[in-house]
C-alpha cells in the first residue's frame, strides 16, 4: 500500500504539468519523480491501475518514457487528457452592473 503522501504525489505529478505537454513517464521514473521506494513498485502499479479506472491517467505498453527519453516496452502513465477538475471557487462580484 502506498501511504496518502506518496498517492497524493502521484496523482500531482500526473495532473499537474505544463500547459500543452503531457509528459509520460515508465512506471519507474513515475516511483523516482514521486519518491516511491523500488520496492513498492508493485504498490505504485495498483494505484496507477486504479487512477485509469477512475479516468485520473491513461497508461500503455510500449513508447517514449519523457523522463530521459529512453525507449520502454513496459508500461506508460501520463495524465488524464483534460486537467483534473479543481473546485471553482465562485468570484466574490462587487457592485451589479454598470462598465467601470
Ligand atoms: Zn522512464
Amino acid at each position: 500500500m502506498l501511504s496518502r503522501a506518496q498517492e497524493a504525489r502521484v496523482r500531482n505529478v500526473l495532473g499537474h504539468h505544463l500547459p500543452g505537454t503531457l509528459p509520460a513517464y515508465c512506471l519507474e521514473h513515475l516511483a523516482v519523480r514521486t519518491q516511491i521506494p523500488l520496492a513498492h513498485l508493485a504498490d505504485l502499479a495498483a494505484f496507477v491501475r486504479n487512477l485509469r479506472v477512475n479516468g485520473a491517467c491513461q497508461t500503455r505498453y510500449g513508447g517514449i518514457c519523457d523522463a530521459n527519453g529512453h525507449e520502454t516496452t513496459r508500461l506508460l502513465i501520463w495524465g488524464p487528457p483534460t486537467p483534473m477538475a479543481t473546485p471553482d471557487l465562485p468570484e466574490p462580484r462587487q457592485g451589479a452592473g454598470g462598465v467601470p
